[in-house]
């Protein structure tokens, strides 16, 4: 797999998401492919964007730094798909079109607070935490509509999507009650809001896309089955 290239991996993903979204009844242009491109070379990147990669997902607000800078040409907007820490909230401002990891009061009250300072508004993701795993990050289901209200109140953020990354399990039959219940949040949070723009579903990633794109996924996050394995921490 590590032999074939990033155009022709892409051009495989972009088939099975066809065939998923076809299976349930759904436009295959409903769903945006991420690359989740940590630790990935920035050469591997811009091949990614040069096939028709739309969006990247960097997970580290420093790495990101160090990539925008060599990859500030490429039409593409970055998301943050990582935990956000206070102390990077401006930084995480600076270098990104999307925050899809807002899963607290007080970084959603920085962010507003700093992107009104920069006279912008800032389009979020709430990351919500499903499977009660106290090691990961991502709000409660039962903090959700507090949260949400919060954001729907402040100034400078624009609430597009829910987020979630389910237990790991290699089976991706068990990702599937969790993207569904994704799902069901985001169909409630529309009724009560009565939104007319409907709300995005981040979820999927390499091994669990297809099952993510049958129950409602708008954007899928990939990082190996695009990339290629991520070359071990300190290498390259
Ligand atoms: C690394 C990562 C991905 C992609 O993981 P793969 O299994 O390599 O596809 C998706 N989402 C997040 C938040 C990640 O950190």
């Amino acid at each position: 797999m590590s032999s074939e290239s990033v155009a022709r991996r892409l051009a495989l993903i972009r088939e099975r998401v066809a065939e998923a979204a076809l299976r349930k009844g759904r436009r295959p242009e409903e769903v945006k492919i991420l690359g989740a491109s940590k630790a990935q070379p920035p050469e591997k990147i811009r091949e990614a964007v040069e096939a028709g990669l739309e969006i990247l997902g960097e997970n580290y607000v420093q790495e990101a730094e160090k990539k925008k800078t060599l990859l500030s040409d490429l039409p593409v907007s970055w998301h943050l798909i990582g935990y956000l820490q206070k102390n990077k909230a401006r930084k995480a401002l600076q270098l990104f079109d999307l925050i899809q990891t807002v899963d607290r009061p007080e970084i959603a009250q920085r962010l507003s607070r700093l992107a009104r300072e920069m006279g912008r508004t800032l389009p979020v993701f709430i990351e919500v935490n499903l499977g009660g795993e106290e090691t990961k990050a991502g709000i409660p289901p039962e903090k959700l509509l507090d949260l949400v209200r919060l954001v729907k109140d402040l100034p400078a953020l624009d609430l597009r999507g829910l987020m979630t990354i389910p237990p790991y399990s290699p089976d991706p039959e068990d990702s599937r009650k969790f993207f569904r219940k994704l799902r069901e949040l985001k169909e409630q949070i529309e009724d009560l809001y009565e939104l007319t723009q409907p709300l995005e579903l981040s979820m999927g990633m390499s091994h669990d896309y297809e099952v993510a794109v049958e129950e409602g996924a708008t954007v899928i996050r990939i990082g190996t089955a695009l990339f290629g394995p991520r070359p071990p921490k300190g290498g390259a």
